[in-house]
């Protein structure tokens, strides 16, 4: 796994964990997954996301399928 430089950043870095092959934005309650869906549909025109619970800790993901 490439190392991340570690910079102050002022913008809001979100928690990711890794679910198969990917790394995956962490959302701590159904509304915020479900609110960064809308955005995501609106900004990107993403279609058909869904919000599912992660297997592997206490918080929420997106998937495209
Ligand atoms: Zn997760």
């Amino acid at each position: 796994m490439a190392r991340n430089k570690h910079r102050k950043l002022e913008i809001y870095e979100p928690k990711r964990c890794w679910v198969g092959e990917q790394h995956k934005i962490c959302y701590d309650s159904l509304e915020e997954a479900e609110m960064a869906a809308r955005v995501a549909e609106y900004d990107h025109h993403v279609k058909g996301l869904t919000v599912y619970k992660c297997d592997y800790g206490d918080h929420y993901h997106l998937s495209s399928n």
